[in-house]
C-alpha cells in the first residue's frame, strides 16, 4: 500500500482543475466531512478499493444500485455479452421489452412505462405527464426530500442540496419554484392546507415513500395512505419516487411494502443494476399521454440503451420472487442497527427501514425535517473520518443513507461494529 491517500490527494487536486469541486456530483467530494475524497479504484462483493490500494467495508454502494454488490458476476457476464453487439442502436430492442415487462409483473402499478437515463429525468417527465393529464400546474413536494435537479424540484431539496446548505438551488427561475408547494413530511395537514390554497391547481404530489435523503425517515402510520386519500379527494395524482426504495425494501418497493398504490411511479438507482437507466410509468390512461400516443413530449437518444437494460435485467431477475434476499439483505441491517445502537445509546438514534439505515447523530426521535436538522454535522463528520481511516465507508454526509448488500458479510458487519464501538467518539 502506498502512503495512504497519497494518490487520492493527488488526484483530487488535479480535478479540481477542471470539474467544480473535483467531482461530477457534490456530495462525492465529501466537502461536508471536512477532508478531501478518496478516489477509487475497483470494488467487488461488499468492498471498495481506493487508488492507494485501501480497502473499505462500503455502505454507500453507489448510492443504492448495488443490492447484489460490487461487480455481481451474472450482471457483468450480462453486460459483457451486451457489449460485444454493439453499445447503441437508437432503435427498439427487445431486451426494452422484456425489462418493462419484469418491471410490470414486480410492480403491478407500472402498467405502462418509459425507459429513462437518470432519476432526475424519471421525476422530471412523471411531473410533466402529471401536469399534462390533469391540466394543472402545481405540484406538492415535500422539505427535505429529494427528486433529482431538475428546475421546479430542486425548493426545499434534501441530499446534496441539504448537505451543502442550499435546498433551493441558484439558477432556477421564480416561475418554476412558484409552481412547486412545499410540505411537511409526515404532516397530512401541511399537505391538506396547500391543496386548500391551491383549489383545483394541484396536478400532483410526488414523496419519497420512505424519505431517504435527510437521511432515513420512515413514514408514520397512516401517512401514505393519508395522501393517498388527500390526492384522490382533490383530484390530483399520487407520485411515489421510488428511486431509492423500488427493488430494495421489497421486489414491488415501497408501495408493495407500505401497500398503498400510486399513479405513477419513479425508479432508478437499483433498476440499472449499476448502469445509468431510470423509469417512469404507472396507470395506463395516464401514460398513454406520453408521445407518439399523446401530447406529452419525452425522449432520450441513449433511452433504454442496450448495455444499461442488460445489467438492469440481470439484477432484477436476481430480486425477482427472491424473499430470501430481501429476509437477508434485512436481517443483516437489522444485525448492523442493533449492534451499534447501545454504543450510541442518549448520544445518537438509529432509524432503519429494510436495507436502509441512518445514525442520527441527534437525542431526539427524528421523525422530520425539523428533528433532521438537529443533528450534530460536525460529530458526524468526526465519526466518519475515524471509521473510514479504520476502513469502513459510510456516506460522508449526516443526511444520507447508509445502504446493505446481498454481498454484505456477517463477518465484515461484525468488523464495522468492532470498528464503529471503538471509542472513535
Ligand atoms: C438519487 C435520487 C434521484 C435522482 O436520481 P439521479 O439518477 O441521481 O438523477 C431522485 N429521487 C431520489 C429519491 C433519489 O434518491
Amino acid at each position: 500500500m502506498d502512503i495512504m491517500g497519497a494518490k487520492s490527494e493527488e488526484l483530487y487536486k488535479k480535478s479540481t482543475e477542471y470539474m467544480p469541486g473535483g467531482v461530477n456530483s457534490p456530495v462525492r467530494s465529501f466537502y461536508a466531512v471536512n477532508r478531501s475524497p478518496i478516489f477509487i479504484d475497483h470494488a467487488v462483493g461488499d468492498k471498495i478499493y481506493d487508488v492507494d490500494g485501501a480497502e473499505y467495508i462500503d455502505y454507500v454502494c453507489s448510492w443504492g444500485p448495488g443490492i447484489l454488490g460490487h461487480a455481481d458476476k451474472d450482471v457483468l457476464d450480462s453486460v459483457r455479452s451486451a457489449i460485444d453487439k454493439g453499445l447503441t442502436f437508437g432503435a427498439p430492442t427487445e431486451r426494452e421489452y422484456e425489462i418493462a415487462k419484469l418491471i410490470q409483473e414486480m410492480v403491478p402499478s407500472m402498467e405502462m412505462l418509459r425507459l429513462v437515463n437518470s432519476g432526475t429525468e424519471a421525476t422530471m417527465s412523471a411531473i410533466r405527464v402529471a401536469r399534462g393529464y390533469t391540466g394543472k400546474d402545481k405540484i406538492i413536494k415535500f422539505r427535505g426530500c429529494y427528486h433529482g435537479h431538475s428546475d421546479g424540484l430542486l425548493v426545499k431539496a434534501g441530499s446534496g442540496a441539504i448537505t451543502g446548505s442550499i435546498p433551493d438551488s441558484l439558477g432556477v427561475p421564480k416561475g418554476y419554484a412558484e409552481n412547486t408547494l412545499v410540505a411537511e413530511y409526515n404532516d397530512l395537514e401541511s399537505v391538506e392546507e396547500l391543496f386548500k390554497n391551491n383549489l383545483g391547481n394541484v396536478a400532483g404530489i410526488i414523496v419519497e415513500p420512505v424519505a431517504a435523503n435527510m437521511g432515513i425517515v420512515l413514514p408514520e402510520e397512516g401517512f401514505l395512505q393519508g395522501l393517498r386519500s388527500l390526492a384522490d379527494k382533490y383530484d390530483s395524482l399520487l407520485i411515489f419516487d421510488e428511486v431509492i426504495t423500488g427493488f430494495r425494501l421489497a421486489p414491488g418497493g415501497a408501495q408493495e411494502l407500505f401497500g398503498v398504490k400510486p399513479d405513477l411511479s419513479c425508479f432508478g438507482k437499483i433498476v440499472g443494476g449499476g448502469m445509468p437507466l431510470a423509469v417512469y410509468g404507472g396507470r395506463k390512461d395516464i401514460m398513454k399521454n406520453v408521445a407518439p400516443l399523446g401530447g406529452v413530449y419525452q425522449a432520450g437518444t441513449l433511452a433504454g440503451n442496450p448495455v444499461a437494460t442488460a445489467a438492469g435485467l440481470a439484477t432484477l431477475k436476481k430480486l425477482q420472487n427472491n424473499s430470501s434476499l430481501y429476509e437477508d439483505i434485512n436481517n443483516k441491517t437489522k444485525y448492523l442497527a442493533d449492534g451499534i445502537r447501545e454504543y450510541f445509546k442518549g448520544r445518537a438514534v438509529i432509524n432503519r427501514v429494510g436495507s436502509l439505515m441512518s445514525i442520527f447523530f441527534t437525542k431526539e426521535d427524528v421523525v422530520d425535517y425539523d428533528s433532521v436538522m438537529k443533528c450534530d454535522t460536525g460529530l458526524y463528520a468526526k465519526f466518519f473520518c475515524n471509521v473510514l481511516d479504520k476502513g469502513v465507508y459510510l456516506p460522508p454526509s449526516q443526511y444520507e443513507s447508509m445502504f446493505i448488500s446481498a454481498a454484505h458479510s456477517y463477518e465484515d458487519i461484525d468488523k464495522t461494529i468492532e470498528i464503529i464501538c471503538s471509542g472513535n467518539l
